[in-house]
């Protein structure tokens, strides 16, 4: 988002995309994240992007289900959004499709991992070549994830909790099989934290999120995940059908709360998970990344029109950054503390204590 704004407005871009990790071996090339809300709808809008986003026919998404609170599962459907559904991305195709449109408004697309920043230069080694070099950047926007490359060395990087992914994508049943057409996600608390699933372009993905040293390590093998998914009650119906013996095997991930603070300096801002990332149960992290992306490429452009403006505008940008914090941190509490059936349970307990009005 940051290279399409600042290309568009005349500036001389490169985008240094390392291309993600390598693909597993034993599973499709998946990456995590797949639900884009509603609210993207605007924005896409009015960055130019929604008719290439819908003619890329994602799946919608209608709504979600939720046994959060009691064991009883309940729907909501996003019928009455105001912006009406949302998508489950295939996201290697979505990223695909905004580096392409960055492409498209004159940014220079290298495949290249940014291994440090020294002053005014990228230290930058080329992904086809191996070769490293400095690359000249007056400005840099960090858009590196939770890896947060440039970010991490100049601001604190404030950790919200422990939590972590284990996840597995199932291929999707025989065809003998009755086909799986439930389109919305489903999300269930459990005592040691919490499961969701959803439709994905290839095929079920079921994650559990709990807190890294609660994680037990039989979650790294596929019986093992099975074994704990078979405890839960609804997302293992999800999975009729399926067995043990077709488990892929898990992969894990970070999925803990993170706020880097300073966001951005002179000659650098952070965007995406770089500056805020979120506990995936906000469903917001997608959407926050595209929004704090473009406002990252607009405070840069601020700075190179007018270097007068530079402090203004970064700590616009930062104002921003803290309001969306902010709210966050406000859902955050108010989903966890709707969960009240595990008081002894530490993935829960910590979470209330940190939600406790003497802990804000
Ligand atoms: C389990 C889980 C489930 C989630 N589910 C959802 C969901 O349903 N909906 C939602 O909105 N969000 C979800 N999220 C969060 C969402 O995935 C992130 O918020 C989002 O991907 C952030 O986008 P980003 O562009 O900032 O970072 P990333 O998507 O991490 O992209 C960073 C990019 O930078 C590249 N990169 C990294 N280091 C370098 C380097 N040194 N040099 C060059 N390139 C580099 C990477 O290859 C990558 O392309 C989930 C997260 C987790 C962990």
């Amino acid at each position: 988002m940051a290279a399409l704004v600042l290309a568009r407005a005349g500036h001389r871009v490169a985008l240094l995309d390392d291309g993600g990790q390598s693909p597993p071996p034993d599973g499709p090339v998946f990456k995590i994240g797949e639900f884009l809300p509603p609210a993207a709808r605007p924005l896409l809008n009015d960055l130019g992007l929604l008719d290439g986003f819908l003619a890329a026919g994602h799946p919608s998404s209608t709504g979600t289900y939720a046994a959060w609170g009691s064991a009883a599962l309940h729907g909501r459907s996003h019928l009455f959004d105001p912006y009406g559904h949302g998508w489950h991305l295939d996201r290697l195709r979505f990223d695909a499709f905004l580096r392409d449109a960055a492409v498209a408004a004159g940014a220079e697309l290298r495949r290249a991992t940014v291994l440090e920043r020294l002053d005014d230069r990228l230290i930058v080694r080329d992904r086809v070549t191996g070769a490293v070099a400095p690359l000249s950047a007056p400005w840099t926007v960090d858009a590196t994830g939770r890896r947060c490359v440039i970010g991490r060395r100049h601001g604190h990087r404030r950790r919200q909790d422990r939590l972590v992914a284990a996840y597995a994508v199932f291929p999707d049943r025989p065809r003998s099989q009755p086909e799986d057409l439930e389109a919305r996600t489903l999300v269930e608390a459990a005592p040691h934290g919490w499961w969701y699933t959803t439709r994905v372009p290839a095929g079920r993905l079921v994650a559990h999120l709990t807190d890294a040293d609660l994680a037990t390590p039989s979650l790294r093998t596929p019986q093992g995940f099975w074994s704990a998914l078979s405890h839960t009650v609804h997302v293992r119906r999800r999975l009729a059908g399926h067995g043990p013996a077709a488990t892929p095997v898990p992969r894990w991930a970070p999925a803990h709360g993170l706020r880097l603070t300073p966001a951005a300096g002179p000659g650098w801002v952070a965007a995406g998970d770089a500056a805020l990332a979120f506990d995936p149960l906000s469903s917001q992290g997608i959407l926050t990344a595209l929004h704090t992306g473009a406002r990252a490429g607009r405070a840069v452009a601020d700075c190179l029109a007018d270097g007068g403006r530079s402090r203004a505008s970064l700590a616009d940008y930062t104002a921003f950054l803290d309001g969306i914090a902010a709210a966050y941190r406000r859902n955050h509490a108010y989903a966890y503390d709707q969960e009240q059936r595990w008081p002894l349970s530490p993935f829960w307990g910590r979470r209330r204590t940190a939600n406790s009005p003497a802990a804000a």
